[in-house]
C-alpha cells in the first residue's frame, strides 16, 4: 500500500472511525492495486468490485468491520456468487445461500470483494491444483503462495484485502500464511461454523482468518466465532473478546518444544528463526519446556488416510445430477463416471481412489481404523503435553516457498504438512505468524499450537512473539 494508507485492519478501523478515511476511498486504493497487480499474482477467481464499491459506499462505519474489504476462499459460499472450489466440476455453480461465516462478516460490516483461488476442493499445498490457474507468491512471483488457501493469502500479502478467510484441513490456512508472510489462524474445531464451507474432510475442516497482524486475526475472530445450530459440530461457548484478551507479555507462560520434531530437516534459516523465537519468549517472561509426543511423526500418514477417506465420501455428491457439471452417458453409471472424469483433476481423483481403498471392506481395519487409532494417540499425547506447556512452538513449514512447478511428486508435497497436521487431527487451535526472512528474502513462518478452546490465550502468546520479532502490534 502507498504511504499514509493503513497497513492493518486495526489501523484501517481506527482511521475510518476517526473519519480520516472512508471505506470507499480505501476500496478504491485496493482496487487500483488489484487492477495493476492481480494479473501477475492471480489471487482471485472472481471479483465483484463494482458491487463492492457500492457496498463500501453504504458501509456502516460504526460497525465492527466498518466496510473493510475481506476476501473469501472459493470453497466458502456467498449467496448469488459462483463457488467453484477451484474445480471444473463446479465451474458454473452459483451458491444458493451464504456460509454462516460470510453472513457474520457481512453483518459486521465487512465488504466482500472477491472469491479467491485455491487448490481444487482444498487438496494441495501450492494452489497449483486449481483447475483454472496457479496463484503466484507476491513476495516472489516465480514461487508458489502455498496452499490450499493460496489466493486468500496472496490477496492479503499483496494489499488486495485487509483480511481473508481460508479453510484449514491439514494446514491450508497456516502453510500459505508462512509462505507469503502473513498471519494464518486455525481455530479450535467447533469454534467457527463450517456451514456453507464445501466439505473436504469434515472431522478436520476449520475456517480461519488470514491477516497482516495477530491483532487483526483476533478482530476477525470476534466476528467469526459464533455458535451455529446449522453446524452440528459447532459448540456453544461463552463469548470471548479475542482482541481484549491480548496481553503484553508472556510472563508465567510455558512454551513447549517438541522433542520428536527436533531432528527433522528444516531449512537452516527456519531453525535460526526458531532459536530467535525461543529467546524472545524467554525475554518476555516465558520459560521453555521440552515435551515428548512419541507418535507425532505418524500424524502425516494418519492424515493422508483419514482426509482422503472423508473426501471420497464427501465428494460422492458431485454426481452430475444435483450440482455443477453434467456429462451425458448411456446410463446412470456412465453419466457418473463421465461427469466425474471430466470434472475432477488428478489430485482429487487420487484422493478419492485412496479414500475408497482405505474404506473398502478388506482394508478398513488395516488402514482407516489404524489411522483413527493413531489419531487418538496423538490427540491424547497433545492433551498431555498441554499439562506441562501452555503453547507449543514449531516451524510452520520445513522450507520457505518453493518455485512454481518445482514439486511434482505428491508425496514430497504431502511431507510439507508435517508440522501443521497434528493440530487438525487433535482439533486444537494453531497459528502461523511471520518471523523474519530467509537468505533470499522469502518469508518464514513459525507456528504456535494451544489447548482446545484456549484460542484467545494462543492468539495472545502469538501476538507477543510476532511483535517481538518485528511484526505490527
Ligand atoms: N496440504 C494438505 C492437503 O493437501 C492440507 C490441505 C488443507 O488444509 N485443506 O490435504
Amino acid at each position: 500500500m502507498s504511504s499514509g494508507l493503513p497497513r492493518t485492519l486495526d489501523q484501517y478501523l481506527r482511521a475510518v472511525r476517526a473519519r480520516e478515511l472512508s471505506p470507499e476511498e480505501y476500496l478504491t486504493e485496493a482496487r487500483g492495486l488489484i487492477e495493476r497487480n492481480d494479473p501477475q499474482v492471480r489471487a482471485f477467481l472472481l471479483l465483484r468490485l463494482d458491487a463492492a464499491q457500492s457496498d463500501a459506499q453504504q458501509a456502516d462505519v460504526s460497525s465492527p468491520l466498518a466496510g473493510a474489504p475481506i476476501a473469501v476462499k472459493d470453497n466458502i459460499m456467498m449467496a448469488g456468487e459462483r463457488c467453484t472450489c477451484g474445480s471444473r466440476i463446479l465451474e458454473h455453480y452459483v451458491a444458493p445461500y451464504s456460509a454462516t461465516v460470510v453472513r457474520s462478516l457481512l453483518a459486521a460490516g465487512a465488504v466482500i470483494h472477491g472469491k479467491t483461488n485455491c487448490d481444487e476442493f482444498a487438496m494441495g499445498s501450492s494452489t497449483e491444483n486449481s483447475a483454472f490457474f496457479p496463484t503466484h507468491n507476491p513476495a516472489d512471483l516465480t514461487r508458489v503462495p502455498g496452499g490450499s488457501s493460496g489466493g486468500s493469502t496472496a490477496a492479503v500479502a499483496a494489499g488486495f484485502a485487509l483480511g481473508a478467510i481460508g479453510s484449514d484441513t491439514g494446514g491450508s490456512v497456516r502453510q500459505p500464511a508462512a509462505f507469503c508472510g502473513v498471519v494464518g489462524f486455525k481455530p479450535t474445531y467447533g469454534l467457527v461454523s463450517r456451514y456453507g464451507l464445501v466439505a473436504f474432510g469434515s472431522s478436520l475442516d476449520c475456517i480461519g482468518p488470514m491477516t497482516r497482524s495477530v491483532r487483526d486475526a483476533a478482530i476477525l475472530m470476534n466476528v467469526m466465532a459464533v455458535h451455529d445450530p446449522r453446524d452440528a459440530t459447532s459448540v456453544s461457548r461463552p463469548r470471548v473478546d479475542f482482541e481484549a484478551a491480548l496481553q503484553p507479555t508472556l510472563a508465567g507462560k510455558r512454551v513447549g518444544i517438541i522433542r520428536e520434531l527436533q531432528g527433522l530437516d528444516v531449512q537452516p534459516e527456519i531453525a535460526t528463526a526458531m532459536n530467535m523465537a525461543r529467546e524472545a519468549a524467554v525475554k518476555s517472561g516465558a520459560s521453555i519446556v521440552e515435551v515428548s509426543l512419541p507418535h507425532i511423526l505418524s500424524a502425516l500418514p494418519s492424515y493422508y488416510i483419514i482426509a482422503p477417506a472423508e473426501c471420497s465420501s464427501n465428494l460422492g455428491r458431485f454426481d452430475g445430477v444435483r450440482y455443477g457439471l453434467h456429462e451425458d452417458g448411456r446410463d446412470m453409471t456412465e453419466t457418473y463416471s463421465r461427469t466425474r472424469d471430466a470434472g475432477f483433476g488428478t489430485e482429487v481423483k487420487r484422493r478419492i481412489l485412496i479414500g475408497a481403498f482405505v474404506l473398502s471392506a478388506g482394508y478398513y481395519d488395516a488402514y482407516y481404523k489404524k489411522a483413527t487409532d493413531v489419531r487418538q494417540l496423538i490427540t491424547d499425547e497433545l492433551d498431555a503435553a498441554f499439562r506441562s506447556a501452555d503453547v507449543l512452538l514449531t516451524p510452520t513449514t520445513p522450507t520457505t516457498a518453493f518455485k512454481l512447478g518445482a514439486v511434482t511428486d505428491p508425496l514430497e508435497m504431502y511431507k510439507a504438512d508435517v508440522f501443521t497436521i497434528p493440530a487438525n487431527l487433535a482439533g486444537v487451535p494453531a497459528i502461523s505468524f511471520p518471523s523474519g526472512k530467509d537468505a533470499t528474502g522469502l518469508p518464514i513462518g513459525l507456528q504456535l499450537m494451544g489447548p482446545r478452546w484456549r484460542d484467545a490465550d494462543l492468539l495472545s502468546c502469538a501476538n507477543v512473539l510476532f511483535t517481538a520479532l518485528g511484526g505490527e502490534s
